[in-house]
């Protein structure tokens, strides 16, 4: 069987071409790709390469489908069912995966830069890296699962709580991600962009962002973003969460 994809065989370039799907093994599952979303490192991916990247590739680590065609040692799921894919398969072996700690496994192979991802009608990947999507949450949303995460985990690290300020440097789409996740948990985002147009939009979910932005933003004196600092601001915390890289401060 055939199918539509796009590969990445040389950097710099991309091609939108017809390609062979690949039949699961044993443990794997044939997905029918409902959406696959685009972000930052998949440009970053196209235009320059990546360390990880393996050419040919079909890049596309977010991915949500449908089941239709599983391995025979599949169990626990079902042809039909909504999935969210995991892309990273750990090594199981590893210091870090016998801690528990897979996300930091030293050999970890990513959907999209290993093996091939979404950006294609169907991609075939290991059963292990499946989560169930819960009924109700349509694929559109879905997607966000991976940058949510992130998301939330640089909250947690924050020890963010209701009533806290949060500031969120950037208003794209993780920022604006960060920013809902923040409102959700109670506390008062401000997102400082440069770009005045992201910050209107922003400011339809942060009130106070586009009001705040010229008052707040180095840019617009034409200085260098200053990183905070916890000496010199009383209270603050900062973080850099690696998923999401976006860099937060909270105060109380
Ligand atoms: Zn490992």
């Amino acid at each position: 069987m055939d199918m539509w994809g796009i590969q990445v065989a040389e950097i710099g370039t991309f091609q939108f071409l017809r390609m062979p799907v690949r039949p699961p093994q044993t443990d794997e599952v044939l997905i029918r790709v409902a959406v696959t979303g685009l972000c930052r490192t998949d440009l970053k991916l196209i235009r320059v390469g990546h360390r990880d990247l393996l050419l040919p590739r079909v890049p596309g680590e977010e991915v949500v489908g449908e089941i239709v065609e599983k391995g025979a040692d599949v169990r626990g799921l079902e042809c039909g069912d909504l999935v969210y894919v995991y892309p990273g398969l750990w090594c199981g072996t590893c210091p870090a995966c016998r801690y528990g700690a897979e996300n930091l496994c030293r050999d970890m192979r990513i959907m999209g830069f290993h093996r091939d991802g979404g950006f294609a009608e169907y991609v075939t990947v290991p059963a292990p890296s499946l989560i169930p999507v819960p009924d109700g949450l349509d694929p559109e949303r879905a997607v966000f699962a991976e940058p949510l995460s992130c998301c939330l985990n640089a909250l947690e690290l924050a020890g963010l709580k209701p009533g806290m300020s949060v500031a969120v440097w950037g208003a794209g789409p993780a920022g604006t991600l960060l920013a809902r996740a923040a409102r959700a948990k109670g506390a008062e985002p401000l997102n400082i962009d440069p770009d005045p147009e992201r910050s209107r939009l922003a400011g339809g979910c942060e009130r106070r962002s586009a009001a705040s932005t010229s008052a707040w933003s180095p840019w617009a004196s034409g200085r260098p973003m200053p990183k905070p600092s916890p000496a010199s601001c009383r209270g603050v915390g900062w973080w850099s969460s690696r998923g999401c890289r976006r860099q937060t401060t909270a105060w109380s």
